[in-house]
């Protein structure tokens, strides 16, 4: 049986020409950037032609491209480095929808005395600038929004947002973890930062990501250690990643707007499927701001878990609410702030897909999920 893969939103497949681009860096060419004989120039030049694939996908230099170790360590980063800039008490403005690599690193600077507002989102999962505007006090020091979310695809009014933390002289962090790669982001025009992103995400490897910093905002590092990265990231490179990561870019990037254009059509027809076909069912997020590839259903009368087993048996992958929450029976906190009651919320599954996805995957899924929900409705 074949599976049909529905969970990018978790993680994608790395890309054939990704593996290629890797092999050389983690066989042959195997020398630590830092040294300065031929074969670790080799790999320096590779992390370097990286960094410059990446920059240009944001219109940034490539000094303002730093390599980290995914989303967690990009976003761990830009809030702790930011506290650190400002110690004196400083407040930080994000949302409720963040994902746990933004919330726990916010609770734990709450912890060490920093003061942090949660902005609530509307029932689409988005923020009010309004009320972002009147969040701001005399000692704010970082606005940190979501580029998109993770389980219900929402997009943030970035731009706007970008507007208001300029006008006001706050840097703005966004965690594009789920937008990079996967929707056109250019950084000065929308007002950005510091943006968080990770491979994993675009048909890169795992394990790889980086921070885009702007270099009018001079942070520290997170990790103390060696000079690499020109002082504001310990560690050796991981270089075979990174040149990975660079080649995913370089594909994902030259297919962005038609890709983006094709999982849209998929999306809205699987939305469409849906309210068409199966009664009570409800689509959580924004109907129209959202990622491409992701649907978040709920299935009225329906556990999520127990649909998730009857899919998987016919092979398809797809999680509920999203992967980095599902499994500890605690309803998904997105949800909780779009207002949905505890039963929508647990009848709730997402399908996130990418570039391997068809729309013959898309009919049969729409169709297996149509009979098990019935099957598991007339179980009650
Ligand atoms: N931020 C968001 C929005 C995510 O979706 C994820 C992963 O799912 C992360 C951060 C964490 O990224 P990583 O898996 O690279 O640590």
């Amino acid at each position: 049986m074949e599976n049909i893969y529905m969970d990018y939103g978790a993680t994608t497949p790395v890309r054939p020409e990704v593996t290629a681009a890797m092999q050389p860096y983690l066989t042959t060419c195997y020398g630590n950037p830092s040294a300065q004989y031929d074969l670790a120039v080799q790999a320096k030049n590779a992390v370097e032609q990286a960094r410059s694939v990446i920059a240009a996908s944001l219109g940034v230099k490539p000094g303002e491209i730093y390599f980290t170790s995914g989303g967690t360590e990009s976003d761990n980063w830009a809030l702790k480095a930011s506290v650190d800039r400002k110690p004196e008490k400083g407040h930080i403005i994000t949302s409720q929808v963040e994902h746990h690599a933004i919330l726990r690193t916010c609770q734990y600077l709450e912890a060490k005395g920093c003061e942090v507002t949660y902005l609530p989102v509307n029932e689409e999962g988005c923020i009010s600038v309004e009320q972002l505007e009147q969040a701001i006090q005399p000692n704010t020091i970082l606005i940190s929004i979501m580029y998109a979310n993770n389980e219900i695809g929402s997009i943030q009014p970035i731009r706007k947002i970008g507007e208001i933390a300029r006008n006001h002289g706050i840097p703005f962090h966004t965690d594009a973890v789920q937008a990079y790669m996967h929707v056109p982001i250019r950084v000065q025009e929308e007002g950005i930062t510091m943006l968080s992103a990770s491979a994993h995400k675009f048909g890169g490897p795992k394990g790889t990501g980086f921070l885009y910093l702007s270099e009018k905002l001079p942070l520290g590092s997170l990790l103390q250690g060696g000079g690499q990265e020109r002082g504001r990231r310990a560690g050796t490179e991981n270089v075979a990643g990174i040149v990975g990561m660079g080649e995913a870019v370089r594909c994902a990037d030259r297919e962005l707007r038609q890709e983006q254009e094709r999982l849209c059509r998929l999306r809205d027809q699987m939305i469409r499927t849906f309210l068409r076909d199966i009664p009570y069912v409800r689509l959580n997020g924004a109907a129209r701001d959202r990622l491409p590839g992701n649907v978040n259903m709920s299935f009225q009368f329906v556990e999520g878990p127990s649909l998730l087993v009857l899919l998987n048996e016919e092979g398809i992958c797809a999680s509920a609410g999203s992967a980095c929450s599902s499994g500890d029976g605690t309803v998904s906190h997105v949800l909780q702030a779009i207002g949905l009651p505890e039963e929508l919320a647990r009848a709730a599954i997402r399908f996130s897909f990418g570039k391997e996805t068809t729309e013959e995957d898309i009919v049969k899924v729409v169709e297996v999920v149509k009979k098990n929900v019935q099957r598991l409705r007339n179980l009650r």
